[in-house]
């Protein structure tokens, strides 16, 4: 089989190796030979640091109005208001360009930073149908090649406070939508346990994962972690279940904290957060000593939610270090283990990471180490798809 090589690559260990790659997978990785004849074709990376793709573990393909017209921000009437929001977000919606290009350009802003695994929710109410979903399918299939999209039927609009939705999202999952989101059980359809079944109720009947969205803060929220816990453990779904912005996290005390961190970690249930700036988040620090995988995302970029966002996952790891007050070289690798393998993890990723036998997607940029490409978050890095590069410096090429 032919094989690619990359020399002087610099690993994340500090030293420096060659890579060769064959059939898109790393074939060999051996200490660098500075040979005085370099196998034909060879790359030289000269000692960039080489780390694999990014995992953008939460993005909305479909709401973003990235590489359309700037929409500005409207505020809640009385402070936030995940109900009031989804109106501005219709309101909006009616006037942008179509889906498509939105999620192309958002897509391309994602590749061009480096990830190349990304898992989006979508979605699902009684007014927009299946809309959103047969659109994101679509544009999946077509970028295929150069990223891995886990999609989620999301209940933007509740569950039981929109009856319907629940078949629409059963319907949504044989479509081809890959886990069930779920949102605010408490605070949005007053009705934890109701909400939950159906959740959990579709995640078995179609074997799926779950991945909800939960906002609900305090006491609330923790209840609600506690619930999704028990019931992971009772459908024995390890690794299959995600609590996305889990805020209650962030509300409690350390004592609190290290028990439940403890249950989630026995669950084997994932928490995602993209380190919001106005909001206490969950402790990514102690998180992590319980056990529990954290994982993050863009979330919302420049969509009705919020102006920012970038895409870039390394960008996204230097903001989740710089909230959680994290200066030890230490515990910027950990911030960047949250983009990366703490990523592949909570999506389940086959074959991550750089070694032989696993996919030869990687980013190539100029950094001495992690603990620096975090701080230093270099622009000028260079993206390959299974060993071919696909994007330099931010643009898809070719
Ligand atoms: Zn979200």
């Amino acid at each position: 089989m032919n094989q690619t090589h990359f020399l002087n690559a610099r690993l994340a260990d500090g030293t420096v190796a060659d890579l060769a790659v064959a059939g898109g997978r790393f074939s060999a990785v051996t200490p660098a030979a500075n040979a005085a004849t370099p196998p034909a074709g060879a790359v030289d990376l000269a000692g960039e640091l080489v780390l694999p793709a990014f995992v953008e573990g939460h993005i909305h393909l479909d709401t973003s109005f990235y590489g359309d017209a700037w929409r500005p921000y409207i505020p809640c009437t009385n402070g936030f208001d995940v109900r009031e929001r989804v109106a501005f977000q219709m309101r909006n919606l009616e006037r942008a360009a179509p889906m498509e290009e939105r999620a192309k350009s958002q897509l391309e802003l994602c590749v061009g930073h480096g990830s190349l695994a990304m898992r989006s929710h979508v979605m699902v109410d009684t007014a927009v149908g299946l809309k959103h979903v047969e659109t994101i399918l679509a544009v999946r299939e077509k970028y295929r090649d150069l990223i891995d999209i886990q999609l989620v039927a999301f209940p933007q609009s509740g569950i039981l406070s929109s009856p319907g939705t629940a078949e629409l999202l059963d319907e949504a999952l044989k479509l081809g939508c890959d886990l069930i989101g779920g949102l605010d059980p408490a605070s949005f359809d007053r009705d934890v346990k109701g909400h939950l079944d159906v959740v959990f109720g579709l995640a078995e009947k179609r074997g799926v994962g779950v991945d909800i969205h939960l906002h609900d803060g305090g006491t609330l929220g923790l209840f609600e972690i506690e619930e999704i816990v028990a019931r992971t453990t009772a459908l024995s779904m390890r690794g299959k279940v995600a609590v996305s912005h889990a805020y209650a996290l962030g509300d409690i005390s350390a004592d609190a904290l290290e028990r439940v961190g403890e249950r989630i970690a026995a669950a084997g249930v994932a928490i995602m957060t993209n380190a919001p700036g106005d909001h206490p988040f969950p402790p990514v620090a102690a998180l992590r000593k319980a056990g529990v995988t954290v994982f993050a995302g863009s979330d919302n970029i420049r969509d009705s939610w919020w102006p920012y966002g970038d895409g870039d996952m390394l960008n996204r790891a230097n903001m989740i270090g710089y909230r959680s007050g994290f200066y030890e070289d230490r515990e910027l690798k950990a911030a960047y283990d949250v983009v990366s393998h703490a990523g592949a993890k909570a999506l389940g990723l086959e074959g991550y990471g750089i070694a032989v036998g696993a996919k030869a997607d990687f980013v190539a940029l100029k950094a001495e180490h992690v603990p620096q490409a975090v701080v230093a978050v270099p622009k000028e890095r260079t993206v390959y798809r299974a060993g071919t590069a696909i994007a330099r410096n931010g643009a898809v090429i070719g």
